[in-house]
């Protein structure tokens, strides 16, 4: 291990595995010896086959009620997890969540157009809210949630797993601490090849856009989280085949280009053609790349540091993704902190998403 590494290595031990405020926000959390109650508001595929799983290793979270359209879903998945009748929720009789006290937090994991209203409804009904990206389909409705959960007095969070995965947070604290000097360049491309037509994802009424919204968010948000700056500027290009029976609604490929005050420039990629899931962040002295960086597991981390390019390990962590994301909003409603992802970031990226998107509209840049 070269000079540097072994440096940010030693240096990184467990305070780098967790978000910066973590060690303290997590044993501040488990005085209290408390499990907040989850309910999940959507029993879709991201849902059910992700999440609820990553409950059972979960220390300040559990999944106690569950809510959806369909009566078959909420008896096969409540008998799975144990979930009684009365924590059983259709859409209708959701609001009586207000009169149940297990639960702290319900989590919308619904199609993006419907993230406003089950944010304002569980906001009313006294619950603290995590709401799955995109946050909303218009910059509009992101702020209108904020303002809800603000009057409501709860929290509100947005599901960016990204920002608790092991290989993400060690690119971001190398790039932070400037171990390649300062971050010239982030390329950035995410995409995956979309089948079924008829999916919500295509249908712009309940996604609010393409493969933008869906999977580009990643690079949107891998840009700004890498060099921890807010852009100034955007240029965008987009190419999207009209008679492709998918793409009747929604945009395809779109290439975006975002200038950062530093000087630093993201070019990133997002499509639903393709399968690619990468990033690499550089500077005069080196570059980090993970590949993939973003999906549910398997990241894989190169980097090239005092010369010498390699492999490189983060630092171990104590938590898969997805239930150090949950337990993150546990913790901070525990201990009266602030989320790292908060509904702000959120709406920071749905302004820059309707920015792009004019960009490539309308062929010029964007100051934002
Ligand atoms: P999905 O189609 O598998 O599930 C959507 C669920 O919403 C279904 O149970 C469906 O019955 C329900 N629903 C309620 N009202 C609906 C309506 N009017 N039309 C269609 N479905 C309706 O989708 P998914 O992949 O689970 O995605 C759900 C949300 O989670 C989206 O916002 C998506 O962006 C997000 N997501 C996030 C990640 C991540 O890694 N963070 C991964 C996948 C999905």
């Amino acid at each position: 291990m070269d000079e540097i590494s072994k440096r940010t290595f030693l240096a990184a031990g467990l305070a780098a595995t967790l978000p910066l405020s973590a060690p303290s926000l997590e044993a501040r959390a488990a005085e209290s010896g408390r499990k907040l109650g989850y309910a999940i508001l959507g029993l879709g595929y991201y849902a059910t086959q992700i999440i609820m799983p990553r409950f059972a290793e979960c220390e300040h979270s559990k999944l106690v009620a569950l809510v959806s359209g369909t009566p078959e879903k909420l008896t096969k998945f409540g008998e799975q997890y144990g979930i009684p009748e009365s924590h059983r929720y259709s859409y209708e009789t959701f609001d009586r969540i207000a009169d149940n006290p297990d639960v702290d937090i319900v989590y919308v994991i619904t199609p993006n157009s419907l993230h406003r209203v089950f944010t304002e409804r569980a906001a009313k009904a006294g619950k603290h809210v995590m709401c799955e990206k995109p946050m909303a389909t218009t910059s509009a409705d992101a702020e209108a949630m904020i303002a809800a959960c603000k009057k409501a007095g709860r929290k509100l969070m947005i599901g960016y797993r990204s920002r608790f995965q092991a290989h993400n947070i060690e690119a971001i604290k190398l790039a932070r601490e400037g171990a390649f000097g300062p971050v010239r360049t982030v390329t950035t491309d995410h995409g995956f090849t979309i089948g079924d037509p008829t999916q919500w994802r295509l249908k712009r009424a309940l996604s609010g856009g393409g493969s933008l919204m869906d999977i580009g968010i990643y690079s949107l948000n891998a840009a700004r989280y890498l060099t921890g700056e807010e852009p100034v500027a955007v240029n965008a290009m987009e190419s999207t085949d009209r008679s492709d029976i998918r793409f009747k609604e929604v945009e395809d490929i779109i290439s975006f280009q975002l200038l950062f005050p530093s000087g630093a420039v993201a070019n990133c990629f997002s499509t639903y053609s393709t399968n690619f899931n990468r990033y690499r962040v550089s500077g005069p002295k080196g570059w980090v790349e993970l590949e993939p960086a973003t999906s549910y597991q398997g990241q894989t981390m190169r980097a090239q540091l005092n010369r010498q390019t390699g492999p490189r390990e983060p630092a171990a962590q104590p938590k898969n993704q997805f239930s150090a994301q949950l337990d993150h909003l546990s913790e901070c409603i525990l201990t009266g902190r602030e989320p790292i992802v908060p509904g702000e970031e959120g709406l920071k990226d749905m302004r820059l998403i309707e920015a792009v998107y004019r960009a490539a509209r309308e062929g010029r840049t964007v100051k934002v």
